[in-house]
């Protein structure tokens, strides 16, 4: 989609620190990092949220995951543990609506979170 940034990340339109990517995923670091390590990992293909992410999909969402844990694993906080997020929709706080995997590592993390 024209007029979606994450979009024009995949496709290498707009800058990002790429870590990871493959014919299906890219993975780069968040500009407002919430924790030493935090990328997103999003499809290439434009899905809006979680929501969408029905039996369609279902082999997309585990290559979110999978690019995941390859992240964790490149950014060494694989074995301290590391935090998957996915918002969807306003209570959430869901701001960019290209579906994207949280992955945060590198700090203690809270529970319940806010
Ligand atoms: P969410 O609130 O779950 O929709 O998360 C969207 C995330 O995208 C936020 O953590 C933003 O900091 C991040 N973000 C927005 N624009 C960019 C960008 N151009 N490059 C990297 N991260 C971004």
């Amino acid at each position: 989609m024209e007029d979606c940034i994450f979009c024009r990340i995949a496709a290498g339109d707009i800058p990002a620190q790429v870590v990871y990517q493959d014919d299906d995923v890219v993975a780069f670091r968040d500009t407002n990092p919430q924790a030493p390590v935090h990328v997103l990992v999003i499809p290439r293909e434009h899905v809006p949220g979680p929501l969408a992410l029905g039996d369609d999909y279902a082999a997309l969402a585990g290559k979110l995951v999978a690019a995941a844990a390859q992240v964790a694993r490149q950014e060494d906080i694989a074995d301290t543990g590391y935090r998957l997020v996915m918002n969807e929709g306003r209570q959430a706080q869901q701001s960019v609506f290209h579906v994207h995997l949280h992955v945060l590592g590198g700090r203690a993390m809270h529970w319940p979170p806010g």
